[in-house]
C-alpha cells in the first residue's frame, strides 16, 4: 500500500491539462475537497501533482480496511503497541533529481514562499529518533525555512547543539497513510514514531512497514515514498511565513525570531514522481492532524466514564477545536465529567458535545439534533473561562493566548420516559 496506489481507487479526478504548482494546485484541491485528483505539473516535466488523497474518513478507513468508527481504537492500539518496521534495500526505481526539479506549490497569495506541506521528517542520532510533520518554506538553493515548534525535533536539535553535532534528517513526500498518521502522532521523546506506522501497516496488511535508509545510517523513509530528501539543519534562523494554518487563517507567528534552516543535499525520486499537495486548512490537513489526537481524548474520557462509545474531532471545528464524545451514561453527571476529561485529553479543544449511544457522532446533523432536543444551557452547559487552548485560534485572548471552553451535555436525563427518543417508524 504505497501513496501512488490511491490512483487505483474509484472517484479519482485525472486531469490531463497541466496544473500550475503556483496557486493552481491549491485551487484544484479547494474545488472539490472530498475527491482525490492528479495532474501533470505545469513547467516541471515528468512530475505530477496530486491532492485530497486522504481527505475523508471513509477513504482512510477503506485504505486500512476498517470501519470508520473503529479507527480511533485502531490508532490507539498502534500507539500503545508499536511494531517493528523492516529495513529493505533501496528499490532500483529511485533515481537522483535536483531540488529545483521539484514542483513546490504556493498555496495562497500571501504565503511567504513556495511550501512543502506533506513532508515527514525522520531525524535523530544515538538511538533517539523522531518522525514529525513540519511545513517547509523554500528559500532557493536547496534551503528551507522549517517551522519547528518546541516538541521532539526541537529537543533533538538542542541535544545535537550541546554535543556539537550536526542534526541530519530525511524528509519523505508522498508517503503511505500509515506513515503520515504516525508523523502527526507523538510517542515518548526519543521513541521512533515509525513503530506506530508499522503497527498501523500490520493492521491493514498483516505485515510490517518497509523502510529504506537511503543516505544516513538510522535515518529512514517509507519504501515507495514519491520523493525523499536528505540534508541537515544549519545553525541559522530565517523569517518563516506567513502561512495558512489549520484554521484557514494566516499564522504569522513564525516571523520572529525565525525558524531553523534545513539544507537539502540529495533528492531521490521515483519514476513519474508525484508531489503530494496537502492543502493547509483543508479536509486532508484536518484529518491528518485530528485523527492521531482522538485516541488521547478517548483514553482520557474512559478513565472517568466506564462506557465510552467513541470520540470524534469534527471537520467543522478543523478536527482540532471542536469534538463530540459518545458515552453510555450510568450516573447523572457522567456527561459533565466526560466534558472535563475530553478537554484534558486534548488541551487545544474549545468545545465538546457529549451525546448518548443512539447518536451517530460522524453525522453532524444527528449531533446538532441531540443539542437541539436534549440540551438546556442553564443545566447542561459547562463553561470554563480563560483556559489554555490552541494558539492557532484567532479568537483567543490576544493578551495572554487564553480561550474560553464550552462543554455541552446533550445526553438524555437518566430515567426519562421516552420523550427524548427519536421516532423512526
Ligand atoms: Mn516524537
Amino acid at each position: 500500500m504505497e501513496f501512488r496506489d490511491f490512483r487505483k481507487i474509484s472517484g479519482v479526478a485525472r486531469i490531463d491539462e497541466p496544473v500550475n504548482p503556483n496557486l493552481g494546485a491549491a485551487r484544484m484541491s479547494r474545488r472539490d475537497q472530498i475527491h482525490p485528483w492528479i495532474s501533470p505539473a505545469e513547467g516541471f516535466p515528468g512530475f505530477r501533482l496530486a491532492g485530497n488523497i486522504f481527505s475523508t474518513r471513509e477513504g482512510l478507513a477503506n485504505w486500512f480496511n476498517v470501519n470508520v468508527d473503529d479507527f480511533t481504537d485502531i490508532m490507539m492500539e498502534a500507539m500503545d503497541q508499536p511494531g517493528d518496521p523492516r529495513v529493505i534495500p533501496v528499490p532500483d526505481y529511485y533515481h537522483e533529481v535536483g531540488i529545483d526539479d521539484l514542483p513546490i506549490p504556493t498555496y495562497y497569495s500571501e504565503d511567504g514562499g513556495p511550501y512543502i506541506t506533506s513532508g515527514i521528517f525522520h531525524s535523530g542520532f544515538d538511538g533517539r529518533y523522531n518522525l514529525s510533520f513540519h511545513r517547509m518554506m523554500y528559500l532557493g538553493g536547496g534551503r528551507f525555512g522549517v517551522r519547528v515548534v518546541p516538541r521532539h525535533l526541537n529537543a533533538l536539535m538542542k541535544e545535537a547543539e550541546k554535543q556539537e553535532r550536526e542534526l541530519r534528517a530525511v524528509v519523505s513526500i508522498g508517503a503511505d497513510p500509515a506513515s503520515l498518521l504516525a508523523g502527526s502522532s507523538s510517542a515518548d521523546f526519543g521513541v521512533d514514531e515509525f513503530g506506530i506506522a508499522s503497527a498501523l501497516h500490520m493492521k491493514a496488511e498483516g505485515r510490517p512497514l518497509n523502510l529504506i535508509e537511503p543516505y544516513v545510517d538510522g535515518l529512514r523513509a517509507p519504501a515507495g515514498s514519491e520523493i525523499i530528501m536528505a540534508g541537515k539543519f544549519l545553525n541559522e534562523r530565517v523569517p518563516e511565513g506567513p502561512f495558512v494554518d489549520i484554521t484557514s487563517t494566516y499564522d504569522r507567528k513564525g516571523m520572529d525570531p525565525g525558524e531553523p534552516v534545513f539544507q537539502v543535499e540529495k533528492v531521490l525520486a521515483r519514476e513519474d514522481p508525484i508531489m503530494h499537495v496537502l492543502l493547509p486548512g483543508g479536509l486532508e490537513h484536518y484529518l491528518m492532524m485530528g485523527i492521531p489526537k482522538e485516541p488521547a481524548i478517548l483514553r482520557s474520557v474512559r478513565k472517568v466514564v466506564p462506557r465510552v462509545n467513541g470520540v470524534r474531532l469534527t471537520e467543522g471545528g478543523c478536527c482540532w477545536l471542536h469534538g463530540v464524545v459518545s458515552i453510555r451514561k450510568q450516573k447523572e453527571g457522567d456527561a459533565k465529567n466526560a466534558v472535563m476529561a475530553a478537554f484534558s485529553g486534548h488541551p487545544s479543544m474549545k468545545q465538546v458535545v457529549v451525546v448518548d449511544s443512539d447518536i451517530d457522532i460522524f453525522d453532524d446533523l444527528d449531533v446538532e439534533w441531540a443539542v437541539a432536543t436534549r440540551y438546556q444551557a442553564d443545566r447542561d452547559l459547562v463553561l470554563i473561562k480563560k483556559a489554555r487552548g490552541s494558539t492557532l485560534d484567532p479568537s483567543a485572548d490576544p493578551t495572554d493566548g487564553t480561550t474560553s471552553k464550552t462543554g455541552l451535555d446533550a445526553t438524555v436525563p437518566l430515567g426519562s420516559n421516552g420523550d427524548y427518543d427519536k421516532v423512526s417508524e
